[in-house]
């Protein structure tokens, strides 16, 4: 076998399904007459970002949105032509490259915003800009005391040809809480902020708030562009309401020793969990090194032939056992760590309870030793794997 046979055989895959990003991209934008930017941000939350920016691009999102330039730089050299946001920034980087590359910035304070003309000005270039307050997330974002000061100087630089004032903008402080009483004030804030911008010559066409929730169950927060990113991936955002997204992503990979143990055997590290009769013992190679967390191990479950067992003792770096009781299991058989659950499999969410984490932290932390690979079809099973 070839030395590049063997760096590329996978222990385990994170099969993407690209079809599920459509549809859900798709689902996303009949609840909304905005336009969609597909947040892409964490190479698509560990999906892939040019995949999944290239699936929602042609099922109906008109935008993308990153955390930084180079993940916009990334898209744009995996030949991505969309408009792009870019939203977080040192306010000394180089922008040169992302401006050239045509991508919009985000802006949060007068020293991003001169940072950002002064690169513009250079290049003789005009940098399109959205300008972000804080309405009370108090993360990113020009505080209100700061705004007006911030729209003014925007508006002086928009004359001198150096910005574009394209958007103004905030994030919400609830992922969960769409209709809630901070949802309400959170708008007031940011349509005063607006007013501001306006009053001081500003003409921003695009006003956006809303992230995969909003989009969804709370309609006066989308204005003209919703930013929807956990969503796009098949995680249903609201607590108590499915709106019938599919999960993108299957953790798959295969036993690689099976054994037979007697009752009352410990099982892995510090031996936290006991056999409580004659048992089948199933190793997956997969660890917290792989994205899964070592904090689900007394909860987590795994889908092997069409059942779940329980994760057997602590979870390692790159390995966990399986308890199989007395189920048939031989070495190279499937388990599914986690898919969208249509088969009864385990989902994301689920993994996330186990781990008392959110649903992102599972999806972003699927590792690089995982291989990802993409299927555009819905045809494949979460039992399937093939042997490609
Ligand atoms: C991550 C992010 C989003 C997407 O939020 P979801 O809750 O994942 O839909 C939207 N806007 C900003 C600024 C973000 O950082």
């Amino acid at each position: 076998m070839s030395i590049e046979a063997t760096i590329t055989t996978p222990h385990a895959r994170a099969v993407i399904d690209l079809q599920a990003v459509a549809h859900n991209t798709a689902l996303f934008a009949a609840h909304t007459k905005a336009a969609v930017m597909a947040v892409v941000k964490a190479d698509g939350f560990g999906h892939g970002a040019r995949q999944v920016a290239t699936a929602a691009l042609a099922s109906g999102a008109g935008w993308l949105g990153v955390t930084t330039c180079a993940e916009a730089l990334h898209l744009r050299l995996g030949g991505i032509t969309a408009p792009i946001l870019s939203w977080m920034h040192h306010p000394e980087e180089d922008f040169s490259a992302a401006l050239l590359a045509e991508v919009d910035l985000s802006v949060s304070s007068s020293a991003h915003l001169r940072s950002i003309a002064r690169n513009a000005a250079t290049l003789r270039v005009t940098a399109n800009v959205h300008l972000k307050v804080d309405t009370g997330l108090r993360r990113n974002g020009a505080r209100p005391a700061e705004w007006q000061e911030l729209v003014r100087e925007a508006r002086d630089l928009e004359r001198a040809g150096h910005v574009r004032v394209r958007g103004v903008w905030s994030h919400l402080i609830s992922g969960t809480d769409p209709a809630g009483g901070q949802v309400r004030s959170q708008i007031a804030l940011f349509d005063e902020a607006v007013d501001l911008a306006r009053d001081a010559g500003l003409r921003p066409e695009l006003r956006h708030l809303a992230n995969s929730v909003a989009t969804l169950a709370a309609p006066d927060t989308h204005y003209e562009l919703v930013r929807p990113g956990i969503g796009l991936y098949g995680v249903e955002p609201h607590p108590e309401r499915a709106f019938g997204l599919r999960g993108a992503m299957t953790l798959r990979a295969r036993l690689i020793l099976v054994k037979r143990v007697p009752a009352g055997c410990g099982v892995s590290y510090e031996h936290d969990y006991v056999t409580s009769r004659d048992s089948t013992l199933a190793l997956v190679p997969l660890g917290y090194a792989d994205g899964l967390p070592w904090a689900a191990a007394r909860r987590g479950e795994v889908w092997i032939a069409g059942r779940r067992f329980p994760v057997a003792g602590q979870i390692a770096m790159d390995q966990f056992v399986v308890d199989l009781g007395d189920a048939p299991a031989r070495m190279g058989d499937e388990v599914v760590v986690f898919g969208p659950g249509a088969e009864g499999e385990p989902t994301v969410t689920e993994w996330a309870r186990w781990a008392r984490t959110v649903p992102h932290e599972i999806v972003t932390g699927v590792g690089p030793r995982v291989s990802r690979h993409y299927v555009h079809a819905t045809t494949q099973q979460p039992g399937e794997l093939s042997r490609a």
